[in-house]
């Protein structure tokens, strides 16, 4: 399974797993509000100074060996809430 990184068009900076990468297309976890992004596969997982989060629903999906190197799954942020915690 060929994967790539989509960002989700709800959440800024949110990450889902896609089979073509395309806009509006279903990522792993079924969702089609995602656009085509340019962060590289290997990126996922990786959180900077955009406190990326990713989809962890997706990140269950994807086959384990998918993605060389990523963080252990204990590691992915899920989705961010609704609403930014103040803390
Ligand atoms: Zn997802």
């Amino acid at each position: 399974m060929e994967l790539y990184i989509v960002e989700g068009a709800a959440g800024i900076w949110h990450y889902h797993l896609s089979e073509t990468g395309q806009n509006g297309q279903p990522t792993l976890c079924g969702n089609t509000r995602v656009m085509h992004t340019s962060l590289p596969l290997n990126k996922w997982g990786t959180v900077g100074h955009l406190k990326e989060t990713y989809c962890k629903a997706c990140e269950n999906i994807r086959p384990a060996d998918s993605i060389p190197g990523a963080p252990l799954k204990s590691m992915i942020k899920g989705c961010p809430p609704a609403v930014p915690e103040d803390k």
